[in-house]
């Protein structure tokens, strides 16, 4: 894949699957912003791909906080002229029993995997609308077709990223902007190296294709859905996850 010239943003770039996504848009010669949630994360993922002979830029906005996204939107799109490819990817996931979940919990899971998305969307999609031109693509998960036995909130917000997913695409196909996900199955991050072993095992007898998926199964998806030939692929959820079912 070829990616020259092209600006990408990445959020959750840090680590897990977003930073692997960050190495594949650098390799394939995109230009690539990650976005992080603190300066140390943020410096510290710039000097590992620095060491990698990789170079990004980096910022950590507030993704809650629309005014703080937008003005860090705006910054980028002035220094380069352009927003090619918006790659949605913070979340964080929860695990927990309906009777251990306070509002507050649920409340946080769906600001951050829906309410930022939003943010960051409505953004760059200032920017893309102006250059009749743009690609955004998000991270939901297996647990957006099926539902999860445990961890209501996270299951609900990537449902809500579907149907972000879904209705943005038919919005902004006149403008020329295609908006898609990948619904990763089961990925050795440290998200996934969180989960408790009685939620993890289960999961993994029920892959057919018998392993877990690598960060790099996700990034070549979205490789493949911000290139041209993806161009008239717009509003899909594409799985990941090697036909696993939870
Ligand atoms: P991770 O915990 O390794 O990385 C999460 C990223 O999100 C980090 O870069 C972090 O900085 C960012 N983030 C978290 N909270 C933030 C906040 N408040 N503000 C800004 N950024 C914040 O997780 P991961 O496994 O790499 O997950 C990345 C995405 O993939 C998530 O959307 C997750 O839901 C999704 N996903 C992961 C798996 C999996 O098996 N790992 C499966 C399906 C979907």
């Amino acid at each position: 894949m070829n990616f020259e010239d092209k600006v990408v943003i990445v959020t959750g770039g840090t680590r897990g699957i977003g930073l692997e996504v960050v190495r594949s848009f650098v390799d394939s010669k995109a230009k690539v912003v990650l976005f992080g949630s603190k300066s140390e994360t943020v410096s510290s993922a710039i000097e590992i791909l620095k060491s990698e002979n990789r170079d990004v830029l980096g910022f950590y906005p507030n993704l809650l906080d629309y005014s703080e996204v937008s003005s860090v939107i705006k910054d980028i799109y002035e220094k380069f002229g352009h927003i090619d490819i918006l790659i949605n990817n913070a979340g964080i996931s929860s695990s927990e029993k309906i009777e251990n979940v306070s509002s507050e919990d649920f409340a946080k899971i769906m600001d951050l995997n829906v309410g930022a998305m939003f943010n960051v969307t409505k953004a760059v999609v200032e920017y893309m609308k102006k250059q009749n031109k743009g690609v955004i693509l998000n991270t939901s998960s297996m647990v957006s077709i099926y539902g999860q036995p445990s961890g209501v909130g996270y299951p609900a917000s990537k449902f809500a990223v579907n149907g972000l997913t879904k209705s943005l695409a038919r919005e902004l196909a006149p403008f020329n902007i295609r908006v898609n996900a990948v619904a990763p199955g089961i990925i050795e991050t440290d998200m996934v190296k969180k989960l408790p072993k009685e939620v993890i095992e289960p999961l993994i007898k029920t892959i057919p294709l018998g392993r877990i998926g690598k960060p790099s199964d996700i990034a070549n998806a979205f490789l493949f859905l911000a290139s041209d030939m993806a161009s008239y692929i717009t509003g899909v959820i594409l799985q990941v996850d090697g036909a696993a079912r939870n």
